[in-house]
């Protein structure tokens, strides 16, 4: 037996959110602004359609269906109920078939080795208690020649500011306490657990928020959020 590395208390905060994920103006609102970025940058570095696709902590699966729009088919696994069974209704609702499945990516990454063409783990890294361990399993999952997502948030003063200070109490966009700040992840440890799991990286792009025009845009600023694109060599 091998310990579940999840944070109950991180599972617990986003199934009690679950019922307004498809809320756009809801606490999930920053999740469906950077969507169409993520997407679009996932999709010009590789074309989706026809694609074999794992979202990991895909919650009520905003990228999950978009990917699926795409063209993919996809899976998308969480170890929230609540957010799968949203997933799931948004999915009957908009006709947009996603395979859901509630199990840790490391028993995915077993089950289902070498399987998917793009692996992506978006905004979930800083949620558990050994991000390492996650990114091994996506590297397990993906096919050699494939290609593997990330996004998290950086650590340092101004993301601290901007995520936590600004995103939860000044601009009140996300529930107070969604963040700690301790499990941020600066891009030279997510570059060395990347090159521990054997994946090599293609490129890291910046996601930032304009507090005044309230606009997300891509560029190369990392400081607070960003996303890093690999490949798992043949
Ligand atoms: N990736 C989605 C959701 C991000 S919210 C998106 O970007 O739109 C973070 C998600 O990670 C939540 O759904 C939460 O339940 C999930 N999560 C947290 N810890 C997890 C773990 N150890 N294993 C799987 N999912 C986890």
């Amino acid at each position: 037996m091998t310990t579940l590395n999840a944070d109950p208390s991180e599972i617990q905060k986003f199934s009690d959110l679950a019922h307004h994920w498809w809320d756009p103006t809801s606490e999930f609102r920053p999740l469906h602004e950077i969507n169409p970025l993520r997407l679009e940058w996932i999709n010009n570095r590789v074309s989706l359609a026809g694609k074999n696709v794992i979202d990991i902590g895909c919650g009520g699966g905003i990228l999950a269906e978009s990917m699926a729009k795409k063209g993919a088919k996809v899976t998308g696994i969480d170890l929230s109920d609540k957010a799968l069974k949203v997933a799931d209704l948004h999915g009957l609702e908009s006709g947009i078939s996603v395979r859901y499945e509630k199990i840790s990516a490391e028993e995915m990454a077993n089950r289902e080795t070498e399987q998917y063409d793009i692996v992506t783990c978006m905004e979930m890294l800083e949620h558990v208690p050994d991000p390492t361990s996650i990114v091994k399993a996506c590297a397990k999952l993906v096919k050699p020649g494939g290609h593997v997502f990330f996004s998290t948030l950086n650590r340092n003063l101004k993301s601290y500011l901007f995520a936590v200070i600004g995103a939860e109490y000044l601009l009140q966009l996300l529930p107070k306490g969604t963040h700690d700040y301790a499990k941020f992840i600066t891009p030279a440890e997510l570059s060395q657990a990347i090159r521990n799991a054997d994946l090599q990286i293609d490129g890291i792009k910046g996601l930032s928020y304009n507090p005044l025009t309230k606009i997300y845009s891509l560029n190369q600023d990392t400081s607070v959020n960003y996303m890093v694109a690999c490949t798992r060599p043949f």
